[in-house]
């Protein structure tokens, strides 16, 4: 049976109610039976919930779905996508040690390994995601512990060599960690190029329909052992509401994550014949510079399209404006299709020489395509592209 067949079976076990849809636990503690079972749940000589900061039936269920779809041997859930790239790294890491990672990373994770973990000690060596593998090696230090990536990148869908980066992690004994939230496990399941860590922003394409925030993150037992430990005492769990609506999520995953894809390179091949769309950058486009790698490592292209106009901000404007179906906002991974120019909002921070490394150039727009009637969605962009052109062709 195939994986995902047996994750969308995945259920907690039926109540006595004999429920089909899956029931939520929204319940912040357990009850013992007696005073002999509260102290066997915590000598840990029987196995239970207790409290919902440790576990909860809810949650489990959805930490499930993910291990399966990931192929992965263990995982628990987080509040937020942060949260769960922040366990990841701090559960295992410790002072002196040092971190290597594609400079193509969130904003958020980069603020970690820049400023959080600089005060902690621990050290880290930024390379570019079409670094060489002698380039990689050549990072590898006596205390190197992890290597950490995205692939692909946002906003410049820059790809990592799975493949390339799990022989080094292999040859040099460091833990392989990912954040495979563009792609989803539908798209690319690391753990097959030897991933030790997967990590999600569950909020993005396994929600899927922008309700709930939530971070997962699985791997091999003996390192989600130590993350555990972490988030225990530390506090950073998912909440019941929130476990109960994702996992009901990823039983549509697979069918969102083709339709998305199927959109989305649709949508891109439209726009890259227009002679008023300067670029368009998506994986599964001959012309994207990582295509025979994009086709190694992912099944399809994702959801993520972004393109490039002439004309500054001033033709970004005046494109969002013409526009009439989607939706402007910094988030992604929706039923609906959105929009964003990362230089002036998600990318904002970022120093000129920072942005211009990552590709993020004034005019970029990155696209997050819906579920939308595609034809719909060609016709919308099509004409944004045109009458935007013509603003400022006037202006001139
Ligand atoms: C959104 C996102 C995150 C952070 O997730 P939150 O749920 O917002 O905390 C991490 N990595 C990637 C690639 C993301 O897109």
């Amino acid at each position: 049976m195939q994986r995902k067949t047996k994750a969308i079976r995945i259920q907690t076990k039926k109540t006595q109610y004999r429920e089909h849809s899956t029931p939520l636990f929204l319940t912040s503690s357990f009850s013992f039976e007696s005073a002999e079972q509260g102290k066997a749940l915590f000598d840990e000589t029987e196995e239970g919930n207790i409290y919902s900061r440790f576990s909860n039936p809810s949650v489990q269920e959805f930490v499930d779905k993910v291990c399966m779809l990931e192929g992965a041997e263990d995982g628990l859930a987080t509040a937020t996508g942060m949260a769960a790239v922040f366990a990841s790294m701090a559960g295992i890491l410790k002072s002196g040690d040092h971190i290597i990672a594609c400079r193509a990373l969130f904003g958020s994770a980069h603020q970690i390994i820049t400023q959080i973990f600089a005060k902690w000690g621990i050290t880290y060596t930024y390379l570019d995601a079409d670094a060489s593998e002698e380039q990689w090696e050549a990072a590898v230090q006596p205390n190197s512990r992890m290597v950490y990536l995205e692939t692909p990148s946002n906003p410049g869908l820059e790809l990592v060599d799975l493949a390339m980066i799990g022989r080094i992690c292999k040859k040099h004994n460091l833990i392989f960690n990912v954040d495979n939230c563009f792609a989803t496990p539908i798209i690319q399941t690391p753990a097959d190029f030897g991933a030790d860590l997967i990590v999600h922003s569950a909020t993005k394409f396994m929600d899927g329909q922008g309700r709930v925030l939530g971070g997962v993150v699985v791997g091999k037992a003996e390192y989600i052992a130590p993350i555990r430990f972490f988030c225990r005492h530390t506090g950073p769990s998912m909440s019941p509401f929130n476990a109960w609506t994702l996992s009901k999520s990823l039983e549509t995953l697979e069918l969102r994550m083709e339709r998305h894809s199927q959109n989305a390179l649709r949508l891109a091949e439209a726009l890259e014949a227009l002679p008023e769309v300067k670029k368009v950058n998506y994986p599964y486009l001959p012309s994207h510079a990582q295509y025979e790698l994009a086709k190694a490592q992912m099944n399809a292209g994702g959801a993520i399209v972004t393109i490039e106009l002439e004309g500054g901000f001033e033709r970004v404007s005046a494109f969002m404006k013409a526009l009439t179906i989607p939706t402007l906002s910094s988030n992604l991974g929706d039923t609906r299709t959105i929009i964003t120019n990362p230089f002036t909002t998600t990318h904002s921070k970022l120093k000129p020489d920072e942005k211009a490394a990552l590709g993020i150039t004034e005019g970029l727009i990155r696209i997050s395509v819906g579920l939308e009637a595609v034809e719909d969605l060609i016709e919308d962009f099509t004409q944004a592209a045109v009458v935007s052109a013509e603003v400022i062709a006037e202006k001139i």
